[in-house]
């Protein structure tokens, strides 16, 4: 049978409808897409070791004779044993083997193998246990560089690695899509090439070459996605916007804004005045004050009689929001609407028709804005608040809805607490201008930070008495899986260990004063009192959940307790501790710890250390890869298989120069030699596809 790329796997000999399954579930359904299925990582089986002189403890490789016949034996029920004594010309190596009967057959004795595993030493033997063995001269699996596969249940490491083989046959099919010239001028190998050592390289100085080349075309192709993104806004027209008196604004403001405050203001004006859609994203720390950014876009919309609309996260934000903004902007005449999952049936059909009428001007809301039947009648501006949580797609089909009421071009503002690493930040938001606020409002003292071991957990107990008494309110978090419907059984648990032990702290530590429980399973209505008791400072003590992870705003707040903290994120930790020290009061944060793993506190530590979110966050990436950053998916770029964003800056930068070489040349992709360039883009961003229409 001739195997081509389009192949199905169960065609390929050993793929019945079980193992088709299987695969499916890693993504591979055809010949191709093994192809592109990349290790994860290699087993260096190149170099032989002698067995004498073979290091103990580590995988190596030793040639070695079969010097008797396999003995086979039962241990017990069910167990199975098969012994054999192989050796060099430097030693006799023993080898063991459980319930792996075939051996018998396949090492008889006189002839070569070459045996992969740990050598340890048992008395003055050698031994080894259950190696991977190959007949020296047929060997493919061994004398060379092994890929290592991510695998599913059922699937092997053998088996991937044999099937990547089989698929390679076709590899001369895999059409070059890259410009040649790119491929020319950044010196990169051919797919060919790189797709087969990406498999099996001869080398780990071709492995790299091949790496690079791949990583490059990923990330080559994301860019001209991203680019033509811009483009295509580029060329659209904004909902146009006449002079803005901003010092009127100012004016509505109970505090001064800061210099960096200004600035971004300033930012926006800019773009909501220049006839092209504004694409802004604002970042900064937590605490910083990008709400003010907001306000001012929606009252701009409000003085020009547009609508705007803010997205936010979670219910308790987009309610906090409601509280701030409709403080702030309905002196200046602003109707300030809230939709969100909580409301009645009859609630939401009365705010969406005040929507649609144009009776609200500014509607802020959760996911539940996106809904098809929310109808603007005159959306100008889409706000979308920490917007990690949000992916590209969210976005623009907010955007979106202007274009059903017949307006130009929405301008799009982003606001981000979450300091992305700039590599990363150069992907997520390639489609955006990048406005930061690099200074916190005055008179702010950093979050005193400590990693507590339990051993002070008393003594703890005692500082949350004291700052109470002195007026202060204080957060508990316990961890809890929040928003991960598929993680049922471990949520329950720890929902129910946060209930105990709010119920104890209520209880039994502190029954003197006035404490409560948030999360993430509340009713929404129950969240919005719980919380709101906390903001009147009805409640001294609020025990909660990572609800309160974004945005919530309570400045009478002077403590955190984190308990477990070892088993958040450092960025996480550092969006939670943003939740104190937003008053004027000296703030401290405790991260509790059971955890006696020197990296572990190491880890923490960073944290009491810096207050500095952008550094932290690299520290995050480098400590646990962007996959926290990634892995979700929420950012609804396409996933990257190869490029590795935490260190390859320089990869990263060549290939979107080249993209961006690549669009002055060609702004459509209209030229024949570069359809196939776009083919690769479409496919890439096909799973978020709205992008592309
Ligand atoms: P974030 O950037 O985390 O969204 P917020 O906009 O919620 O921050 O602001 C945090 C707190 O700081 C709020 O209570 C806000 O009123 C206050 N704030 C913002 N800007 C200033 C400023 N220039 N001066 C004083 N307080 C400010
Ligand atoms: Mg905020």
């Amino acid at each position: 049978m001739k195997v081509s790329q389009h192949t199905v796997v169960t065609e390929l000999p050993g793929v019945g409808e079980a193992r088709r399954k299987k695969l499916e579930k890693l993504g591979i359904c055809i010949v191709g897409d093994l192809l592109r299925y990349y290790p994860r990582a290699y087993e260096d089986r190149t170099v032989i070791h002698p067995v004498q002189a073979a290091p103990l403890g580590e995988k190596v490789c030793v040639c070695a004779m079969v010097a008797e016949q396999p003995r086979h034996s039962y241990i017990r029920k069910g167990m199975e044993l098969v012994q054999v004594r192989a050796a060099d010309h430097t030693a006799a190596l023993y080898l063991t083997f459980f319930n792996q009967n075939y051996v018998r057959k396949a090492l008889q004795a006189g002839e070569e193998f070459i045996f992969c595993g740990i050598i340890e030493e048992q008395g003055r033997h050698r031994v080894m246990t259950n190696p991977v063995f190959e007949k020296v001269g047929k060997q493919s699996m061994t004398g060379c560089i092994i890929p290592i596969y991510h695998l599913a249940a059922g699937i092997s490491n053998h088996l991937l690695a044999s099937l990547s083989r089989q698929a390679l046959v076709c590899v001369c099919e895999v059409a070059d899509t890259l410009p040649h010239w790119v491929r020319r001028e950044y010196g990169l190998c051919q797919v060919e090439f790189a797709l087969q050592t990406i498999h099996f390289p001869e080398s780990f100085e071709a492995l790299e070459e091949a790496k690079r080349s791949l990583a490059f075309e990923e990330l080559f192709y994301l860019t001209v996605g991203l680019e033509h993104l811009k483009q295509r806004r580029r060329g659209a027209e904004g909902a146009p916007f006449s002079a803005i008196a901003m010092q009127e604004f100012i004016n509505l403001l109970p505090f001064v804004p800061t210099d960096a405050q200004r600035r971004v203001l300033e930012e926006v004006a800019g773009d909501l005045t220049k006839g092209e859609p504004m694409n802004r994203l604002v970042q900064g720390d937590v605490g910083c004050g990008k709400t003010v950014v907001a306000a001012f876009g929606a009252w701009a919309c409000i003085k020009e009689g547009y609508q705007a609309a803010m997205m936010a996260p979670t219910e308790v934000l987009a309610e906090q929001h409601y509280r701030t903004m409709s403080a702030l902007l309905e002196p200046a005449g602003g109707r300030v609407a809230l939709i969100t999952g909580a409301l009645s049936e009859k609630e939401k059909r009365r705010v969406k028709r005040e929507i649609a009428q144009g009776e609200a001007d500014l509607v802020i809301g959760t996911h539940a804005l996106i809904s098809q039947d929310v109808v603007f009648s005159r959306l100008a501006l889409v706000i979308a608040d920490e917007q990690h949580r949000f992916g590209v797609n969210q976005r623009s089909k907010l955007a979106a809805k202007s274009g059903e009421a017949g307006m130009p071009g929405t301008h799009v503002l982003v606001m981000s607490a979450t300091p992305i690493p700039r590599t990363l930040a150069l992907m997520v938001y390639g489609d955006l201008e990048v406005s930061v606020i690099d200074r916190l409002p005055p008179g702010r003292t950093p979050v005193a930070t400590y990693v507590v071991g339990e051993d002070k957990r008393q003594r703890m107990y005692g500082f949350v008495r004291k700052l109470v008494g002195e007026g202060r309110q204080v957060y508990i978090v316990c961890p809890a899986v929040e928003e991960q419907a598929d993680t049922g059984g471990v949520q329950a648990l720890e929902l129910k260990a946060g209930k105990a032990y709010a119920k104890r702290l209520a209880e039994e530590v502190f029954p003197q004063l006035r404490s409560g429980l948030l999360h993430g399973k509340m009713r929404p209505k129950e969240k919005d009192e719980m919380m709101g008791r906390f903001s009147r400072g009805e409640l001294d003590i609020l025990v909660c959940t990572t609800v309160i992870e974004v945005g919530v705003d309570v400045p009478n707040a002077a403590l955190m307790i984190v308990e477990n903290a070892e088993r958040f994120g450092l960025s996480q930790l550092h969006q939670l501790r943003g939740r104190v020290g937003r008053g004027a009061y000296q703030s401290y944060c405790v991260l509790m710890t059971g955890a006696r793993n020197p990296d572990t506190l190491a880890r923490l530590k960073i944290l009491a250390s810096t207050t500095d979110g952008f550094q932290i966050s690299e520290e995050d990436l480098k400590l646990r890869g962007p996959g926290d950053f990634f892995g979700s998916r929420q950012h609804g770029l396409p996933q990257l298989r190869l490029a590795d964003l935490s260190g390859d800056m320089r990869t990263l930068s060549q290939a979107q120069q080249a993209a961006r070489q690549l669009m002055k040349r060609d702004p459509c992709l209209q030229a024949p030699e570069n359809l196939p360039v776009l083919e690769r883009v479409r496919k890439l961003f096909s799973e978020t596809p709205d992008i592309f229409n």
